[in-house]
């Protein structure tokens, strides 16, 4: 099947690579003309763990191809939006511009049939506004709702093998036509079993953002219960595994820590209860708020545990953090807990070096002021105090015995709680975890 994928960040260079990797024959279409050089040259703009060999792999059968001219994307039969949709400056809300470009954009190179399909995370009533878009310019070409569930640092197995499809028609019916062409677009997902849903377009709209505030709410709860167990001298990581036991509560995302970032959660939970208000529905949604209170706390309290850690001021301290990332296996940095914190450190006067396998290059874009390293063991050099914000493989499994002699105060606050506390207290570290005694 010929397929375009418009907008090719962190969800459409893999949607693309993957579509073609099922056998498609795929154009990817960008603004960004530095993306696509790159993605047309089979490297990933960003760092994403299996894209580039997934890239290189089916480029050299010719099935995939990328582009800045939206007109490559008549002829296909399927087209994907997958461009952004941030959080509007100074609003909770959704900046749409972005998905009203690429669809006004699309329409004049739509032909009689085609499916657009909306993977962008959108306020629910989205579709069926460009619906009415698509039928304005008389186009009979259908929309279709079929939001993404891919996490970074897993985007190409979550789209080769996701958990599950939904697709959101206008009818709501698994007779309407786009659902059999969507079909044959997931054949080889839903022959190993991939379970589907169809829905209605406002369902599968919110099917996407209900999901992310589940999970913005589990995350936010247990970092309540840690704020609580601070309080009572109590250690949440054992209480996340013994309520995590009962499997209606399930013991995943009940980490606690310096909180949830990222390019989804945090705009997205905003950007629902923004929508809720204008449908009237905001009182169902006043929970949100807290959850989004609840996680930016998180970031404050680090700086007050590190002033703590420091002998009670920052002021020309020498502080390493460990992790720059929102999360592990991403070089994404969009309201980054890790990075909040090193400015916020920075702007009381530390002295912060930041180091990351993956994200420096990201981070310095967003904060130039910071001073950035890429040896790990360079960047704690002299360090009054280390901080682990992101949870790398290679900040897990760190020496303490080594690491004690390049620094110059044996102080760690392990913002992940995933540092073995006794052994790095057995070598002589102040060691501080989140909500732990
Ligand atoms: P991104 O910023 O990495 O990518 C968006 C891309 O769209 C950019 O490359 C941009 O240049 C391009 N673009 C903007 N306007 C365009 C236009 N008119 N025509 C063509 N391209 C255009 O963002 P992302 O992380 O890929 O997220 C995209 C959407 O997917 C968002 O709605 C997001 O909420 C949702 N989503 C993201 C993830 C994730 O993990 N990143 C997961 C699920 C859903």
């Amino acid at each position: 099947m010929r397929i375009s994928v418009i907008g090719c960040g962190y969800l459409g260079a893999v949607h693309a690579a993957c579509m073609a990797k099922l056998g498609h024959d795929v154009i990817g279409i960008d603004v960004d003309a530095r993306k696509i050089d790159s993605l047309s040259a089979a490297k990933a703009p960003f760092f994403e763990p299996g894209l580039e060999d997934l890239l290189e792999d089916v480029q050299s059968t010719g099935r995939l191809s990328f582009t800045t001219d939206m007109s490559a994307a008549a002829g296909s039969q399927v087209h994907f939006i997958c461009v952004g949709t941030p959080q509007k400056k100074g609003e909770n809300g959704a900046d749409l511009t972005y998905v009203d470009a690429a669809v006004s954009g699309l329409l004049e190179h739509l032909a009689p049939g085609d499916i657009v399909v909306g993977k962008s995370t959108v306020p629910v009533g989205t579709a069926s506004r460009l619906s009415e878009l698509i039928r304005a310019q008389e186009s009979t070409a259908h929309l279709v709702w079929n939001p993404e569930f891919l996490r970074e640092g897993h985007a190409v197995s979550d789209t080769l093998s996701p958990d599950r499809f939904v697709y959101g028609v206008v009818d709501g019916s698994e007779d309407h036509p786009a659902v059999s062409v969507l079909d044959e677009v997931y054949a080889a997902p839903l022959s190993a079993g991939t379970p589907r849903l169809i829905t209605d377009h406002p369902t599968a709209e919110l099917v996407k953002t209900a999901a992310n505030s589940f999970l913005a709410t589990k995350i936010s709860f247990i970092n309540a219960m840690a704020e609580l167990c601070e309080a009572a001298g109590a250690d949440v990581t054992r209480l996340a595994d013994a309520i995590g036991m009962d499997d209606r509560i399930g013991r995943k995302f009940l980490n606690a820590g310096i909180g949830f970032g990222g390019g989804c959660l945090p705009k997205d939970i905003r950007a629902f209860m923004a929508r809720a208000g204008e449908l009237g529905a905001d009182q169902a949604l006043t929970f949100l708020r807290e959850v989004d209170s609840i996680n930016m706390r998180r970031r404050t309290r680090v700086v007050e545990l590190t002033r703590e850690l420091c002998g009670g001021t920052l002021l020309g301290r020498r502080i390493t953090v460990l992790g720059a990332a929102f999360k592990p296996e991403s070089d994404d940095v969009r309201d980054s807990p890790a990075l909040s914190i090193a400015a916020q450190l920075q702007l009381q006067g530390a002295v912060v070096t930041v180091t990351d396998p993956k994200a420096l290059a990201n981070a310095a874009k967003r904060f130039p002021e910071l001073h950035y390293e890429t040896e790990t063991n360079i960047s704690v050099e002299k360090a009054d105090a280390l901080l682990l914000l992101t949870e790398w493989p290679e900040y897990r499994n760190l020496d303490p015995y080594e690491l004690g002699g390049r620094v110059s105060a044996r102080r760690i606050l392990d913002g992940r709680n995933v540092l073995n506390a006794e052994k790095w207290r057995a070598a002589g570290w102040t060691y501080r975890g989140l909500g732990r005694p």
